[in-house]
């Protein structure tokens, strides 16, 4: 029989399983903070547990393992890359960035993805599949582990679609916050989502205090749809009043992205569109300079435009900036993951993001 992934049970869970093996509750208590703080990796450390509950549990449960298969250091700035190699032999990959005001993780939330948008490389290929809570989770016990450096933010902008693995997801942001666990605060998470609104909604009634960021990518629901074929299945003034809702509930301000594409959204005419959205709106606006993708032909508007296009919005009262580029010289760069399998050779995605979990 399949060992149960431990990790992936949160603290209620775990308790019931130890106490369903007959053994006192304090137990699964040692037992989470050996999983979830003190980040090992195998029973066997556990040292203040009997041999023989050890034994048991490594009878029952495995804690999945990633093999770090790659780790790039940017000699550009604090940023660190890493490829995972999950235990299926699928790649994802996990980018380190370090800021003044803490560690940020950029994590995957999916091997691949099947939101297809244009530009970006994670589509390249489709989704292999979802990860697991405890894949999600380790990411961040394995980035903090190596780098010996406290994590304190989280951007969810890896490869795949949050909202497309929304249970996991979920499970995920409350694990990862709880007292139990790295006890990171909800506040200094960020996740990315293309626009699923009926998941959007839903996330506005879990009573949590992340940063949702949509990636808007389009000023009216035909730009948005050339670049992102889920707008095709939702309405850009679904999508808006969704993103309105969860500010309305949370009270969490929304990020909008925008990739800059040269020609295609970076025109006057999308300036006024772009205001005509954000303005009313109590939010924030981040333009990501497209990061070319070998198989896509569209370009990055010079530094000059990207300039230009910011402070146009600016004047009209947008609260706007361009996201800063981290670890350039490793391949650094949002949308540039793409899923890898062992012995392939492809290009690595980094993230890049300070505006966002900054907020
Ligand atoms: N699935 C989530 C996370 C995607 S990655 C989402 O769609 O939001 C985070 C951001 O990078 C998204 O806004 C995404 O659209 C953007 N992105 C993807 N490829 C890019 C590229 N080649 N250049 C710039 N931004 C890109």
């Amino acid at each position: 029989m399949d060992r149960k992934d431990i990790c992936s049970y949160d603290y209620r869970e775990l308790e019931d399983e130890i106490t369903g093996m007959g053994e006192k509750s304090f137990r699964s208590r040692q037992i989470y903070e050996w999983l979830h703080v003190k980040l090992i990796g195998d029973f066997a450390g556990m040292t203040n547990l009997s041999r023989q509950l050890r034994d048991r549990l490594e009878g029952e449960y495995k804690i999945a393992g990633m093999r770090v298969a790659e780790h790039q250091i940017s000699k550009a700035d604090p940023t660190e890359k890493f490829l995972f190699e999950l235990e299926d032999g699928n790649m994802i990959e996990s980018v380190l960035m370090r800021y003044t005001y803490g560690n940020s993780v950029c994590i995957s939330s999916q091997a691949g993805c099947r939101m297809g948008c244009r530009f970006c490389a994670s589509a390249i290929g489709g989704l292999k599949r979802n990860l697991t809570v405890s894949e999600m989770l380790r990411q961040i016990y394995q980035i903090q582990t190596i780098s010996g450096e406290r994590i304190s933010n989280i951007v969810v902008m890896g490869t795949g679609e949050p909202l497309d693995n929304y249970d996991n997801f979920v499970k995920f942001v409350r694990m990862v916050s709880d007292e139990y666990g790295l006890n990171i605060s909800q506040r200094n998470i960020t996740a990315s989502t293309c626009g699923i609104v009926p998941n959007m909604r839903r996330l506005a009634s879990e009573g949590l205090q992340i940063t949702l960021a949509l990636s808007l990518h389009g000023s009216n629901q035909e730009k948005r749809e050339r670049l992102m074929p889920v707008a095709g299945q939702y309405e850009l003034t679904d999508v808006l009043e969704a993103c309105d809702y969860y500010f309305q509930e949370t009270g969490r301000r929304i990020t909008f992205e925008y990739s800059l594409v040269s020609g295609v959204n970076d025109q006057p005419d999308d300036i006024r569109e772009l205001t005509g959205i954000l303005r009313k709106r109590n939010c924030h606006l981040n333009l990501i300079p497209l990061n070319p993708v070998r198989e896509r032909d569209y370009r990055k508007p010079d530094r000059e435009s990207a300039l230009d296009f910011k402070n146009k919005l600016e004047k009209n009262g947008i609260n706007v900036t361009i996201r800063r580029e981290r670890g350039s010289d490793i391949d650094g760069a949002c949308g540039q993951l793409r899923r890898r399998y062992a012995g392939e050779n492809g290009r690595k995605q980094g993230e890049t993001d300070e505006d966002i979990c900054n907020d």
